[in-house]
């Protein structure tokens, strides 16, 4: 016999139901989308899923059938067409292969169409059905996934991050990649169970208790021989269906008793600790004024309503505006996604003064815009390399990419919508950020990893926007009630 050849893929996306728009092709373009033979290349030695999907492969031995890979920044349902198109490269890889002996994804988890609530389980069963109940199907899954029966049943494996901020991407296609040997070899005949836990969890650091108790428990569960992987899900919670929520993932060798005793066991600790998931932020006044008053920069403001990672627009205005009420100095602040003025910005050209409209231009639900007078100080290619601990070495391209000086605060506006996680974007503009009194940035908790090491201090923030964690404002339709916190139990 040949060696074991897999098919390798990845279709990964964050859906927020609330957002009013679309995620097609193009915005699967936009942020990367590689068929074919453009896979191993690209991701080989990155630290993310692949790149640990593509190790394993390597060193096992495996011969990888690269199909599609395709990632879009979170925002509005999936579209048909974008879920025909890479379900369809994928069917046509494996029949263009002949047969599969098994299947390596890299998936998101909390996809939902614009006709159909379960992405990932749509997938996965199309899948299941083209390669038969035999052919083993693994994926990774993030973190924020929100785990379907689809999920569950058509999947062999399913590994989730360990992390949030998420440093393990490439561990866990690395962890996938050598369980898909050890099953090709038939050294383990891995059983999975799965349990929701009702609860809409906002976003929970785990270095931090409760979720730090929670995944410690896990790894010592899978201390046990038997054990071969054990994932918490936190969920994604601004997915409007039926199985939004945290969850629990077990898989054993053939122990299907243990496997459910351990997914009972650990979704009873979570549901027990249901009201430390519950995060206080701080009034938006208060907290420029104490960023303003801080002695030592710099202040890292976290406008967490407005995280493009969980499908905010990334061009809310509202810190903004409070800075420049309170006349705050030396300050960069990353983003407000604005291509309209990035192109006025490049016609002015570097020095010169320009008077614009910014932001509130990309979500109907936030329309607030902001008139500033700015200096346009660099227009940039947009390209840069993360070299923080999440995704590093991934290559990011935002398109131009504009540093407007408005009399202090440093604005970056990108062509693209981005969440700001790694500050090599500042340096891409010439504005080095350890050096700022104030650094504002788009993104709920990945900032973290990379930022966390040089702030003297770290303010979430309480403003307006789409990934807001006041979960009673957003009108939730589709989700299984009771959850806490919307219902009382
Ligand atoms: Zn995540």
């Amino acid at each position: 016999m040949g060696r074991p050849r897999v098919l390798v893929g990845e279709f990964k996306h964050e859906t927020n139901s609330f957002c009013s728009s679309r995620t097609g092709i193009p915005q699967f373009r936009a942020r990367s989308l590689k068929v074919g033979d453009e896979i191993v290349p690209f991701f080989r030695g990155v630290r993310v899923e692949l790149g640990g999907i593509i190790a394993g492969c390597e060193e096992e031995d495996l011969e990888m059938i690269p199909s599609v890979a395709a990632n879009a920044m979170p925002g509005g349902l999936v579209t048909r067409e974008a879920m025909e198109f890479v379900k369809g490269e994928m069917l046509k890889a494996i029949a263009n292969a002949g047969s599969v002996d098994g299947i390596l994804l890299s998936l998101h988890g909390a996809m939902v169409l614009e006709d159909a609530p379960d992405g990932e389980g749509e997938l996965l069963s199309a899948l299941r059905e083209a390669v038969g109940p035999n052919v083993p199907i693994m994926a990774t899954l993030d973190h924020h996934a929100n785990i379907t029966p689809a999920m569950l049943e058509k999947a062999t494996c399913l590994f989730a991050y360990d992390t949030y901020p998420h440093v393990d991407q490439y561990d866990r296609g690395y962890e996938a990649a050598k369980t898909m040997a050890r099953v090709l070899r038939g050294e383990i005949k891995p059983v999975m169970r799965g349990k929701r836990i009702p609860i809409l969890a906002p976003f929970l650091q785990t270095a931090k208790a409760p979720m730090k108790d929670f995944i410690d428990a896990a790894h010592r569960w899978e201390e046990d021989c038997r054990v071969v992987s054990v994932s918490i899900l936190a969920g994604f919670p601004w997915a409007d269906i039926p199985d939004c929520g945290c969850s629990v993932i077990a898989i054993t060798d053939g122990d299907e008793e243990l496997a459910q005793k351990i997914v009972d066991s650990m979704a009873d600790t979570i549901w027990a600790r249901r009201e430390e998931c519950a995060l206080e932020l701080t009034p938006l006044e208060e907290a420029v004024r104490r960023a303003i008053a801080a002695p030592k920069g710099p202040v890292i403001l976290a406008d967490v309503a407005d995280n493009p990672g969980g499908g905010g627009s990334g061009d809310t205005i509202y810190v903004l505006r409070e800075l420049i009420r309170q006349g705050a100095k030396n300050v960069g602040l990353a983003i407000i996604w604005d291509p309209e003025v990035v192109e006025k910005a490049a016609q002015a050209g570097v020095r010169s003064r320009i008077k614009v409209r910014l932001g509130g231009k990309m979500e109907p639900l936030f329309p607030d815009s902001i008139e500033i007078e700015a200096t346009v100080r660099t227009i940039a290619d947009g390209i840069f390399v993360n070299k923080g601990p999440m995704g590093r070495g991934l290559r990011n391209d935002v398109g131009r990419l504009v540093a407007l000086d408005a009399d202090g605060i440093e604005i970056l506006v990108p062509e693209r919508r981005i969440q700001p996680w790694d500050p090599e974007i500042f340096r891409r503009v010439g504005i080095e950020p350890t050096e700022k009194q104030i650094l504002v940035v788009k993104s709920s908790l990945h900032f973290r990893a990379a930022y966390g090491p040089f702030a003297s201090e770290i303010i979430e923030v309480d403003a307006p926007g789409i990934t807001a964690i006041n979960f009673h404002q957003f009108n939730f339709k589709n989700v299984a009630r009771p959850i806490f916190p919307l219902d009382t139990f």
